[in-house]
Parts: structure tokens; sequence; C-alpha cells
């Protein structure tokens, strides 16, 4: 926390800079500003608590407060919808919180060119149901839709489970509006898709977790509504099966939108045959032929790789079960962790192996029921699984353990510790186990030249140096 006086000081310009109901200050209105929904260490719950949150309106409003933090070398720390999973939000050097939540305008439909322009605080819920009235969609499908912001998606490069046919965020972003660290205002490059000149500084936000700028516009490609939506919904024997299934589904060259394989524990629920233990989904979209078409493919392949068809009404609201519960609760219990990683096909059984009958066991952690085994069966083939926290007076240091050995694992057989959570404070020491020293300076170095002062959201992302 910041000397009382200089605390006093700052108030008061922020408070001269942006109006006093944009600025909190009272320790009752920062607490939900201590944690995100990453499972803090227990005796540091509550410990790290920011100096002040703004609330503010407008990219100048930002700007004026880039400038006080910049000035005084005080921490900066982006907020959007607060549900990412790694701890990104937690001021572990105090500092000011930028909330961004009353950012939240669109600013340009441009149905000609088929793109938006947005304040980055809006969430992808609001900017879908925006979108829809001009008959057009984002296609950021993320579990978390609800709460996270287009800002959190773009800093967090977002999955979206329509990957296969439209890619993610990071597909859709075209421009960037960023207050940089010192203040300035960064536009990364003209509102198009493709084009061949400079250098696409715009990626290097995708997943940058706060710790470049503060984007404040983005520029986002959209997509027509299509005139039809279906899914294919189909039981098999066991993961392994529907897996196999999955892999072949992705070298048939059906189009479709995005799939999943996983085991699951709800399937008397949906309809499955007893003794059938996971599932495989394929959702679609297009014109209404195209999807006749492509869903009678899909019957006869499962028919083909021995699954067995759900009911049409039971996969159609499975569809939006998905995006229509959101359980950030269930995520701010803090009992359970979430894995994202990414592992070579060829790999998977050999990933799962360790995981659940090596590492698991060692460390007393176990799987949640019929969340085991999943697989993205799109673009990305991100395998995850869900797992009660170890408990116990050694927990933390358990879970820490846990966190190195299956990164260890994940990057030994060729993947990737994060596909889609990032990495926080999380993961950030085990980004050597990913990257080798000159990668990881390299990023560094990225990090000085746009935040020479590191205020960005320090202590996130990347390693310190030795
Ligand atoms: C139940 C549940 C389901 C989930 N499902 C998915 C899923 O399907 N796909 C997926 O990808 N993730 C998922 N997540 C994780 C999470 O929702 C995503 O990481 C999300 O994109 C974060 O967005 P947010 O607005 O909540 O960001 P926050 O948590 O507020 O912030 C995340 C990071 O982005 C930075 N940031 C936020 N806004 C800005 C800005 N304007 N400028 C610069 N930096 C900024 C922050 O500093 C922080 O580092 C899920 C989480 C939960 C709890």
């Amino acid at each position: 926390m910041l000397e009382p006086a200089i605390h006093e000081a700052v108030r008061k310009e922020l408070v001269a800079a942006i109006g006093g109901s944009k600025v909190l200050w009272m320790k009752s209105d920062l607490l939900p500003y201590t944690k995100d929904t990453y499972r803090i260490r227990f005796e540091d719950e509550y410990k790290y608590f920011p100096d002040f949150v703004v609330l503010p309106e407008s990219t100048s409003e930002v700007q004026s407060v880039v400038k006080i933090a910049s000035s005084k070398k005080i921490p900066l720390i982006p907020k959007g919808g607060g549900s990412n999973r790694t701890g990104m939000l937690v001021p572990v050097y105090g500092g000011i919180v930028v909330d961004t939540i009353r950012m939240n305008r669109v600013i340009e439909v441009d149905v000609a060119n088929l793109h938006v322009t947005v304040q980055t605080g809006i969430t992808l819920k609001e900017l879908e149901d925006r979108l829809a009235e001009h008959r057009l969609w984002l296609t950021q499908e993320q579990g978390s839709l609800r709460v996270a912001t287009v800002g959190g998606s773009i800093s967090t490069s977002g999955f979206s489970r329509r990957n296969n046919k439209y890619g993610t965020i990071a597909d859709r972003v075209m421009s960037l509006e960023v207050v940089l660290a010192d203040g300035s205002i960064l536009r990364t490059g003209p509102k198009v898709l493709y084009t061949s000149t400079g250098y696409r500084l715009h990626q290097l936000f995708i997943g940058s977790e706060g710790t470049l700028g503060v984007i404040t516009e983005a520029t986002l490609r959209v997509e027509p509504i299509p005139e039809a939506r279906e899914v294919v919904l189909s039981f098999y024997s066991d993961f392994w099966t529907a897996m196999a299934a999955a892999q072949r589904l992705m070298a048939s060259g059906i189009g479709y939108s995005g799939a999943e394989a996983y085991e699951a524990s709800d399937m008397d629920e949906l309809g499955a045959p007893k003794g059938l233990k996971a599932l495989l989904y394929v959702i679609l979209d297009g014109t209404k032929g195209e999807v006749e078409a492509q869903a009678d493919s899909v019957k006869k392949f499962v028919a083909g790789t021995g699954g067995i068809l759900g009911a049409h009404d039971v996969a159609m609201s499975f569809l939006t079960r998905y995006v229509e519960q959101w359980c950030g609760a269930r995520a701010l219990t803090g009992f359970e962790d979430v894995i994202t990683c990414y592992v070579p096909m060829e790999h998977m059984r050999e990933f799962y192996d360790k995981l659940w009958n090596d590492i698991g066991p060692r460390h007393g952690i176990e799987p949640l029921s019929g969340e085991k085994f999943s697989l993205d069966a799109g673009r990305y083939k991100m395998a995850g699984g869900r797992y009660w926290l170890p408990k116990g007076e050694q927990a933390w240091e358990k879970y820490q353990k846990v966190l190195r050995e299956i990164a260890g694992l994940a990057t030994r057989l060729g993947g990737s510790v994060q596909s889609c959570h990032g990495i926080g404070i999380q993961h950030r020491d085990n980004l050597d186990l990913e990257y080798s020293e000159v990668a990881l300076e390299t990023m560094r170095r990225i990090k000085d030249t746009f935040d020479p002062q590191n205020i960005m959201n320090p202590g996130k992302k990347l390693p310190a140096r030795k």
C-alpha cells in the first residue's frame, strides 16, 4: 500500500482528473478487488489490497489515470469481468485497478465491412445482443460469455468452442486502441483484417494479461448470423472410443463449427443407454441446406464409429446449456481447478495416464466425477480435466508441485502448459519448462519497451529475471 501522504495526494489527483464518483479507496469497496477466481494461498487471502479502484468511462479518463500512475510509478491493473482463473488480477504490489465495467459502449457497427468497434469493458454477451440487432455475431462462444469482457477475452486469448469454423477472439481482432504505460495512445493499425504493412502490433496484446497497456477500444471482425444451427449429440462406451471418433471426425473433411468429446457424469439425464460413459457433440451452422447435409454426414459418421445418436431436443438444449449457465459461483468456491493443456494427439493417452494414475495419486488430487477427460475436437485440440484441489496443511506446496509436474508432463510431450486460461501468477514460474531463456528474455524485452517502469500488472505473466 502507498504511504498515507502519497495515498492522499494521489486520491486528490484521481478525483480531480475523473471525478469522485469514479474513484474507490475505502477498504470495504476494495475488498472484491483482492482476488479473482484463482484460489490464492489461504494465508494470503485478503492480504493484497489495491490502493484505489477507478471506474473510467472514456479513453481520455483512462489516459489521465495512467499519467498519474506513471508519474509516481504506481502499478496499474486493468480489469474486465474478473473471471480469469489464474490470478491475473491479484494486486500483489497494490496500485490502481482500472475497472472497465463502465466502458461498455458499442462505438460503430460497420455492416458493409463486417466489423464492430467497441469499448472493451462490454461483456461478450452484451455485444452479441447488440450485434444481433444487425443480424451479425462475434462467434466468441466462451463458457464465461455472460461475464467476460471483450478486453478480458483479448487479454487472455480466450477460447471459443466454435473455433473449428471461426477461430477464437485472436482471429477476430483487426485493430486496437491502447493507452500505453506512459499515457500515450496507440492505435495498432487500420481497421482491416488483412494487411502486409507494419508489424502486427495488435497481436502483441492478445494474451498480454494487462502487462503491456490498457486496451480501451477494439475493432473486431464479425459474421452474419447463420440461417440454421444444429447439434449432433452422440454417446460412446468410454472416452477413448469417443476420442478416436473425434480424431476421425477432425480428419474427415466434414465442415463443422465446433466439437468436443468428454467423459460425462450426466449420461442418464442426456438419455444415453446404460453403461455408456462418454459423449461427442458436433455443432453445425450455415444455410439450412448446408446444415442438413452436414448433419447427415455427421450422423453417418457416428454410426460408422460405434456411436449412438442422442435425441434432437436434448442435443439442442445442450447447445444453450453451456453458455446460458454461468458457473462463476462454482469457480469462486476455490475447491477445484481445471487443466487446459495442449497435448499432441498421439500423446493424449500417455498424458492422461500419467496425470490420473501417477501425478494425481502421488499428490492426493482427484478428478471431479465426469470431468476427468476432455478433448476439444476443433482446430486447437485442447485437452482438459477438472480436479479437486489438495487439502490439508501442506496444500499450497502440494498444489505448486502438482502444477509444475503437469506443466512438465505437457511440455515434455510436446505440448503447452495452458491452452486458454493464461498464466497470471498460477503458471508464471513454470514457463521455463515451455520456453528457452532466450525466448523468455525476448518477451521481457518487449515488456520493457512498452512498460519501462514495470507498472502494468507487475508480477504476472512472465517469470522474473534470474
Ligand atoms: C466458469 C468459467 C468458465 C470459463 N469458460 C471459459 C471459456 O470457455 N473460454 C475461455 O477462454 N475462458 C474461460 N474462462 C476463463 C475466463 O472467463 C476468461 O479468461 C476470460 O476471457 C476473462 O475475461 P474477463 O473479462 O473476466 O477478464 P478479467 O478476469 O477481468 O482479466 C483477465 C486479464 O485481462 C486483463 N484485462 C482485462 N481487461 C483488459 C483491458 N481492457 N486492457 C488490458 N488488459 C485487460 C487483466 O489485467 C487480466 O490480466 C472461464 C472461467 C470461468 C470461471
